[in-house]
């Protein structure tokens, strides 16, 4: 390829400066390699999906994994699983993942979550989505700063131009417990774990449709009205005993 060719990353679409290259010999840019790596705990190739216990961080796209000898790079870090071609670029790694003040006119580093958030608060007048800075695969300084409305909006998912620009509609509410959850799965194993849900309406509507009851005892008043309680006392205290039809009941009870 020529010179003026520069490669392209298939992850992010930006130019590739630092490449990261794996025993497969697949390139991608060096943020999105450690993003894989170090915050969604990926150690495969993106692409091929072969294992990837160490990549080789370089300026040099069109060299193999294998053409490198151990003594050509400068640092190479056991717990990452990436190798450094030069020390700047293991520099650069570290920075990427401190807790950087997300302000770009800012240069301020925290040392904890709970640190960069009073730092945003107090220097910045703005607020970080707790919710994201928890669960979302960015590199702090990503992250997004909003003022306490706009954050408001962003749970919601009211902040129309944030729905158009990432399609993010907001961390869904479990009404019962007044809890937000960073995405619907995240809502569904807390529902699954903490509430109810009627075993015949699920297989009626399925699980996505029937309705949620905060606990059994609300649940047991949805049997009552609208399904078929068996009133035996054993069966009672067993749960769940109930039947979509009086047929079905009667023919448990003979
Ligand atoms: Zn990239
Ligand atoms: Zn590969
Ligand atoms: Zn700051
Ligand atoms: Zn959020
Ligand atoms: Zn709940
Ligand atoms: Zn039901
Ligand atoms: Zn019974």
């Amino acid at each position: 390829s020529s010179e003026a060719e520069e490669e392209m990353c298939l992850i992010c679409t930006e130019t590739i400066e630092i490449y990261a290259i794996g025993p497969c010999n697949h390139a991608v840019c060096h943020k999105c390699s450690l993003r894989l790596r170090e915050l969604y705990q990926q150690r495969s190739c993106y692409l091929c999906k072969m294992d990837q216990p160490l990549v080789i961080f370089t300026y040099n796209g069109s060299r193999t994994f294998q053409s490198f000898g151990e003594r050509e790079w400068a640092k190479r870090d056991e717990s990452m699983g990436i190798a450094f071609e030069y020390p700047e670029m293991y520099q650069d790694a570290k920075a990427l993942l401190r807790f950087n003040c997300p302000d770009l006119g800012c240069d301020a580093i925290a040392n904890s979550w709970g640190a960069l958030a009073k730092h945003t608060r107090s220097v910045h007048q703005l607020l970080l989505c707790e919710i994201c800075t928890k669960n979302k695969k960015v590199f702090p300084h990503e992250h997004t700063l909003f003022t306490r409305k706009a954050l408001a909006s962003h749970y919601a998912g009211s902040d129309g131009q944030e729905v158009a620009r990432s399609g993010f509609r907001g961390h869904p509410l479990c009404a019962f417990c007044g809890q937000r959850f960073y995405e619907d799965e995240a809502l569904y194993v807390h529902c699954r774990d903490r509430h109810e849900q009627c075993h015949l309406c699920v297989r009626e509507v399925g699980a996505n449709k029937a309705p949620w009851y905060e606990s059994y005892s609300t649940l047991s008043q949805h049997f009552e009205r609208d399904h078929y309680v068996c009133r035996d006392p054993g069966c009672l205290e067993r749960k769940f005993v109930v039947f979509s039809s009086d047929i079905d009941l009667t023919a448990h009870q003979v």
